[in-house]
This record gives C-alpha cells, structure tokens and sequence, in this order.
C-alpha cells in the first residue's frame, strides 16, 4: 500500500516545484518575446487543456496571456507526469524517506547491549564510577522545569502512588528526559520475561535521603526492583536471581551505569543511571515508539501463544 502512495505524491510535487521556480518565467519570457501575444503554435495544447483547469482562475487572468501561460505550464505539467519523471529514482528517494524517519524513531522493545554473563551484588557495569559513566551532577546543568518528563505504564508498580505519603511531594513518574527511552525499553524487557512486575522504588528527590552528589536530585538515576507479577513475593532466594537478571536487563536496556546495590544498608535493588545528554522522545516519536513496541509485544505474545498451543 505505502509502495503505492509515494511515488504518485513525487509525480504530483515535482513538476509543480519546478513550475514555481523557473519554468513559468522561462516559457513565458520565450513565447512573448519571440511570438507574440496571439500567433502562438502552442495554444491548440493550450485550449485542450483549458477544460482542466477551473474557471475562477481563467477569470481571475481573463485574457490569452493567462491561458498561454496556463496552457504552457500545464503542457510542461502533464508532459512531465509522462515524460519526464523518472518513478524509479523517485520511488528510491521515497524509500529513503521512510527509512529515515524508521532509523529516527527509537527501538523501544529490542536490548541495546549484549547480556553480561552474569551481574554479582555489589558490582557495577562499566567498570568505571558512576560520575564517570553516567557523568557527575555537578558538571550537568539542571533544570526540573525543562529536563524532567512525566512517564506512565500500567504495568509498573511505582511506590510513590503506594506509599501513604500524600503530602511528601515525591513523584517516582518525574524522570529526566534522557532516561525515558532505558527505562521505556527495560519496561518492555522486563514484561517479555513475563515472569515479573518492575517496581520503581525510587526516581526524583530533590532534597534529602539521597548522598549529596547523588544523580537521583537530577533525575538521572532510578532505584528499581521486580516482584512476582500479580504482587505475590518472591522468595529470597528467587529474589537474588530476579535481581541478577534485573541488573542485566537494565544494562541491555542502555541505561549508562548499573549498579547492583545490595549491602549499603538501604535493602538490595537495582541502581541505574544515566548521561544527561542522551537521546530523548519528542511529541513525534514517543507514539510511534510506543506503538511499535506494542505491536512487537503483541506479536510476540500471539506467537508464544500458538507455540504453547502445538
Ligand atoms: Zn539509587
């Protein structure tokens, strides 16, 4: 269907963009000068093209001159739908195009990274200090207003609407822009498992709780966790695993640093960060993101359907 439409809008724009910029006042400089205003060869193409054209914009011109003009620009138009388009360049240009626009809407359902082999407490990826690899907030300027957006999806368990606390202000939906796409894709990650429920424990705190360079004041970081779907627990043994594998999936996700917290006295969970500078989801691309991992998701789901049926 879309191989259809594209090059038939190219067959349309081209000629009139060319009409607009030199042709009309080329071919109409040329017949004037050189025949004249009525002894012109080519008004028989012209009064056969005239019944095309709509009569408000005859009368609007009223006289010859318009209709040559009009005739010979229709003439170079129509001889151009035939003549002079070239489908198959077009046709590539077109693909291009949509390509483009594929490669600018980012991949929400796939991993970024290959898995570690495995991801022990108390241990990070890269091998590197979180100021480093996810760059320290005293070199990031920061503004809530401009840098943080609000995030949703239903499958996630966030404590801020959990917790009593309805008056403290916290809100674990506010993100930094730049970590939208991470957590939207270990969102999808977590849910192709189909094995648990990802939990943010913790996202925005501007004051209090967090160490004084902690990248949770600008957003940067997420504290996260699983828990068996439908809010049933895991057992602590279970819980060590979920949370190996949680730690990879967060970096398969793209988020810059992860950090498999477990003996610093705040409960064990998953740290991951990230730059301030990475790529972000604008009003054009987050549906079309969106709605493409939704449709891989439900592919997905459809086919492990039919596996469990055979
Ligand atoms: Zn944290």
């Amino acid at each position: 269907m879309m191989k259809r439409r594209y090059p038939r809008e190219g067959i349309l724009q081209n000629p009139r963009a060319e009409y607009k910029s030199s042709q009309r006042r080329r071919y109409t400089k040329d017949s004037l000068s050189k025949k004249g205003r009525t002894s012109n060869v080519e008004l028989p193409l012209d009064d056969s093209l005239l019944g095309n054209s709509s009569p408000p914009f005859l009368k609007r011109y009223g006289m010859q001159l318009a209709s040559l003009i009009i005739g010979i620009v229709l003439g170079i138009f129509i001889r151009g739908l035939f003549v002079q388009t070239e489908p198959e360049m077009e046709f590539d240009e077109e693909e291009e195009i949509v390509a483009e626009q594929k490669r600018s809407i980012p991949d929400l359902f796939n991993p970024v990274r290959e898995a570690p082999e495995s991801f022990k407490r108390d241990t990070f990826l890269p091998a590197m200090r979180e100021s480093e690899a996810s760059v320290a907030i005293a070199d990031v300027d920061f503004s809530p207003g401009r840098d943080l957006v609000y995030v949703e999806d239903v499958r996630v368990w966030w404590e801020s609407d959990n917790d009593d606390h309805e008056d403290d202000y916290e809100c674990d939906h506010s993100m930094h822009a730049a970590m939208e796409i991470p957590f939207r894709r270990l969102s999808n990650l977590v849910a192709k498992t189909g094995k648990w429920e990802l939990r943010v424990q913790e996202a925005f705190r501007e004051w209090g709780v967090h160490s004084r360079n902690s990248l949770h004041k600008q957003d940067r970081a997420l504290d996260i966790t699983v828990e068996r779907l439908h809010g049933e627990k895991l057992t602590f043994f279970e819980k060590r695993a979920a949370y190996e594998e949680l730690a990879k999936l967060a970096w398969q996700a793209g988020f810059d640093w992860v950090y498999y917290e477990h003996s610093r006295g705040t409960g064990p969970h998953i740290h991951a960060s990230v730059r301030p500078d990475g790529e972000v989801l604008t009003r054009k691309t987050r549906p079309a993101a969106m709605k493409a991992a939704e449709e891989k998701m439900a592919a997905m789901k459809l086919a492990q359907a039919e596996d469990t049926e055979k």
